[in-house]
Parts: C-alpha cells; structure tokens; sequence
C-alpha cells in the first residue's frame, strides 16, 4: 500500500466532478487500499478520489472502532434531520468551520468486489459520507458554511491577526455583491498567502490572481489596529 499525496485547496481537481467506475477492477482495489493507508496515515475520517488526485468515485471512510471501509459509486439516497456540527477536510488543513449535516443517511455503493450494498448511517459516518460524496461532485465543506465568521483556523492564538484582518478588507470590499462561495474562496486564500509570510516578505506578495483573472487582487493591509 502507498501513501497517495492530497491534495489541498485550492487544487482546481477538488472542484471538478468525478466520474463513475465502470468496472471494479484490481486498479480500483489498488487504488482503495492506497487512499485507505493515505486517510489512515492523515488521521482522516473520510477521503476520496479527487483529494488523491484521481477524478474517480471512489471514497473511503474511517470511524473510530470500525474497519476502514471503500464505497464505490456512492450514492446517498435518503437524508433525515440536520444538524451543526464542526467539520474539517484533509484538503484544508488547519482549518475548521460550522456546517449542517444530515442526523441520518442512508446510501448504497458497490464494495472492492463489486458487489452492491446498502447502510444506513447516522452521527459521524452520515457526516462523513455526505462530506465525501460532496468530494465527488466538486463540493466542500467550505460550501457549506453556515456563516464565514465559523471558519476557524485549528489552534489560532489570540494574537494572531491575520485572519480578522484580511476578513474585514474582504468583506468590506465584496461582501454585497458576490456569492457566498467566491468570497470563502478569496478569503482562505489570502489568509493562505499571509500564512506563508516571513521577515523577507513584502505585503505586495499576498497579492493574488483568483482562477479566472477577472478581479483585481483584494488584500489591502488596514492600519488602524
Ligand atoms: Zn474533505
């Protein structure tokens, strides 16, 4: 078994929809027992295909005192309740937000045999599920936000400024006229970019180009605190 690199926003493949296997094949029981080691290795609850790179649908879960499991061409087909709850992606380390899962699910997959099946899960793996499947279809948890002030950066000390600095710029620029998505976007990338700032740094370098180069770069440092 191999451990696969993941990859991490904003990795254009995480928003591009994965296509179904047609034949479950020794490649995909490779392909399983790889991003099962990978999510393993990452002290992940879930993963799936695009997070490894391959545009496939494919996902793999992982709960505490349960076997890791694979589901192949996974599909949810009921969802009951909803519910807050924390959630991170392997895809954005270090970073968690408050988003509404479903309190029950059920799905039906193929296993690394090929042969159908059906569970009903609750709690943790109906979250897990529903975040991985999210995955196949180019979707993320940060999609899912309940608002853009419960993205939190894991183990952010007091003094840290950056992420209410550049939050405030952002917003008070864009906020009235672009979707909810975009602005999540262009804020985890800048704080990305201040992240990686150093004393050799200049603030010209947290300048970004978004994907499509149709907005100008939105970090403005702001002095008054
Ligand atoms: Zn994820």
């Amino acid at each position: 078994m191999a451990i696969l690199p993941i990859r991490v926003f904003p990795d254009p493949i995480l928003r591009r929809k994965a296509r179904p296997i047609k034949r479950v094949d020794d490649s995909v029981r490779t392909l399983a027992d790889d991003m099962i080691a990978t999510m393993q290795n990452a002290r992940g609850v879930g993963l799936a295909g695009p997070q490894v790179g391959e545009l496939k649908r494919i996902i793999t879960i992982q709960v505490p005192e349960q076997d890791a499991f694979a589901m192949i061409n996974p599909e949810v087909r009921n969802r009951e309740g909803s519910r807050q709850v924390m959630e991170g992606c392997l895809s954005v380390p270090g970073y968690s937000g408050l988003v509404t899962r479903s309190v029950k699910i059920d799905a039906r997959a193929l296993d690394v045999n090929g042969g159908k099946f059906k569970l009903s899960a609750e709690e943790l793996v109906a979250q897990a599920i529903e975040h991985e499947v999210d995955h196949l279809n180019g979707i993320m948890f940060l999609d899912h936000l309940i608002a853009h002030e419960e993205l939190h950066k894991v183990g952010v000390s007091p003094d840290e400024p950056h992420w209410h600095d550049v939050g405030y710029t952002v917003y008070a620029q864009h906020a009235p006229t672009l979707p909810q998505d975009f602005q999540m976007v262009e804020v985890l990338n800048t704080v990305a970019r201040l992240s990686q700032l150093n004393a050799e740094s200049s603030m010209s370098e947290t300048s970004y180009d978004l994907s499509d180069g149709a907005h100008e770069p939105a970090v403005h440092t702001h002095s008054d605190d």
